[in-house]
């Protein structure tokens, strides 16, 4: 059962004592706005300084880095698709980043892992399809043989909150 290894909360992911937080960032890591902002206010400027070393991250991949100030101490940047019109590969870049991030928290031996709702803030991806995407996603994951053991969604508004619950409910709790 993978229910149990997966959480819904409204909060601030800023604020989350977990193995790994994931950043919603750019192409070139170096900052913006949004859940991407408040990570680097939180973490400090040691987290800008890693940042610049790692020559950006595609669409759709990621990068990791350590936590500095953060409670988590690790955070995995990746970098989700501009909303278009869905028919320039908005969906399987998303489940890419969802993807993309778990590898790299196998990889480093990372249990715990928080992801905020990627794109859906300034990238404008429809909330309630991308967390289908990401509930899906991490789905699979969990499915397979991970040393994987907790998945939090990091919801900042209640619309999001219930999409994601619901994505829960549909594609996890009914279906065993
Ligand atoms: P993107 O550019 O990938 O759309 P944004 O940061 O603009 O990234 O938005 C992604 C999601 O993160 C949005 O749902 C937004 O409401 C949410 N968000 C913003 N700040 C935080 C935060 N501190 N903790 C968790 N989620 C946040």
């Amino acid at each position: 059962m993978i229910t149990g290894k997966i959480n819904v909360v409204e909060g601030d992911i800023t604020q989350l004592s977990v193995d790994s937080i994931v950043n919603a960032a750019n192409t070139s890591l170096l900052g913006g706005g949004g859940v991407d902002g408040a990570i680097h206010r939180a973490a400090g400027p040691g987290l800008l300084a890693e940042c610049r070393g790692l020559n950006g991250c595609e669409t759709g991949d990621a990068k990791i880095t350590q936590g500095y100030n953060l409670p988590a101490d690790w955070v995995i940047h990746t970098v989700g698709p501009v909303w278009r019109d869905g028919n320039h590969g908005e969906d399987a870049l998303l489940a890419s980043c969802y993807y993309r991030s778990l590898e790299l928290a196998e990889q480093n031996n990372i249990r715990s892992i928080a992801f905020p709702a990627i794109s859906t803030g300034a990238y404008r991806f429809p909330p309630e399809r991308a967390a289908r995407i990401a509930v899906g996603t991490v789905k699979q994951v969990l499915e397979g043989n991970t040393t994987i053991d907790q998945v939090i969604f990091v919801c900042f508004s209640q619309p999001s909150y219930n999409y994601h619950r619901q994505a829960v409910e549909d594609t996890i709790t009914n279906k065993g």
